[in-house]
């Protein structure tokens, strides 16, 4: 048998973030991964403060941001690679409403700092924009599937992940611990996105998942070095390719690329640029959305030794760092969970 103070199971980014928190505090642990879901590693990776459509801020935005961006940063120097790219967002504004209610918004006390209080006129090649952009600021593209990938590297190195599904009904409980096969811990921390739906002792909390779907294209004629904005979101990768999506699927529960993603994004692409483009690759996954949008945090009612990060929805680049640094003071330090992230709303 061995002993660590924790096993994560997920190393999506919900698991990387508890990890990095547990190597921060010197605690041992082992992560479980067995490539079943999908969501962090096609993620756009955008974080950004405010909500486009309604120009409204993002919920925790400006305290999530403090812990997220240095956090990227830390993870780039222990990696030795870059995987934030700072990079502005043009909205493509489509009305003279539209152009008033982004000049109102600009006010905004919190908003303010990341919006440019101007229409940009500029034009670019292949995107009609009759009533301009409302530019963004602060905002960024994390690569997440580099991120993952190296991660999982490091990890491999200190041989504390291993590559297999974690069987919830191999757990033994014993009193303050936890045996898994042949591992005892003080807590198991199911960091599983999607994946929640298979365990026996959190699947009741109220998921409102979302399947979202991007397609990469080649175009040699679109010159953009910001991400663009509409009903749509063209994110420039280099190399004159595009990240484009996502779509929405409350339906389609698998991680499948489909015709009809390909189709709804191709067609919504064409009515923003008319220059050709060539598709080169399709990804999906399952957002872990919940039914009232918060992270789903928190320690089990009954089963004090296992936990959960969950519930990371539409943002999880933003707020994975945040989530894990309160669970881990939690557990560790008995600080309390805020309500709206903490699993008691729903559990009692
Ligand atoms: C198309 C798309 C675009 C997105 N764009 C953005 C964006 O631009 N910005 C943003 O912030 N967020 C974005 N998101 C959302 C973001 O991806 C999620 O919020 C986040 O990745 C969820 O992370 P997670 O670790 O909770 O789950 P996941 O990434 O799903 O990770 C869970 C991990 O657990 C593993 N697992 C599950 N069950 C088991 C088991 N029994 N045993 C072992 N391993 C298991 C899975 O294989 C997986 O690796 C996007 C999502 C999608 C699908």
């Amino acid at each position: 048998m061995k002993q660590v103070d924790y096993i994560i199971v997920g190393l999506g980014l919900a698991g990387l973030s508890f990890s990095r928190e547990l190597e921060k505090q010197g605690k041992s642990f082992i992560v479980y991964e067995d490539d079943s879901q999908h969501s962090s590693k096609v993620a756009g990776g955008m974080y950004n403060p405010i909500i486009l459509k309604r120009f409204t801020p993002v919920w925790d935005a400006e305290n999530q941001l403090k812990i997220a961006v240095p956090f990227y940063k830390e993870l780039e120097n222990l990696l030795g690679a870059t995987y934030d790219t700072k990079i502005p967002i043009y909205r493509l504004l489509t009305s003279i409403e539209e152009q008033n209610n982004w000049f109102a918004t600009c006010d905004h006390p919190v908003l303010s700092q990341y919006m440019i209080p101007k229409i940009i006129k500029e034009t670019f090649n292949g995107i009609k924009s009759p009533f301009g952009y409302g530019k963004v600021i602060g905002t960024g593209k994390i690569d997440t599937a580099k991120l993952i990938h190296d991660y999982r590297l490091y990890l491999e190195k200190k041989e504390v992940i291993i590559y297999s599904n974690f069987e919830y009904k191999a757990i033994q409980h014993s009193i303050k611990q936890v045996v898994y096969k042949n591992y005892i811990a003080s807590k198991i921390v199911f960091c599983e996105g999607y994946g929640i739906k298979q365990n026996p002792y959190f699947n009741h909390l109220p998921m409102q998942e979302a399947k979202g779907e991007y397609i990469t294209i080649y175009a040699p004629d679109l010159n953009i070095d910001f991400v663009l904005k509409s009903s749509v979101s063209i994110m420039p990768l280099g190399g004159h390719t595009f990240k484009i999506g996502a779509t929405f699927n409350w339906n389609d529960k698998t991680n499948i690329p489909t015709e009809k993603g390909k189709d709804e994004l191709v067609s919504k692409l064409k009515t923003l640029i008319s220059v050709p483009f060539e598709i080169i690759d399709q990804v999906a996954g399952i957002r872990p959305t919940v039914k009232d949008r918060r992270p789903l945090v928190g320690i089990h009612p009954n089963h004090t030794e296992l936990a959960i990060i969950n519930g990371l929805g539409t943002r999880g680049v933003m707020i994975a760092p945040t989530v894990a640094k309160e669970l881990y003071n939690h557990i560790e330090n008995e600080t309390k969970l805020r309500n709206e992230i903490n699993i008691s709303r729903f559990t009692g």
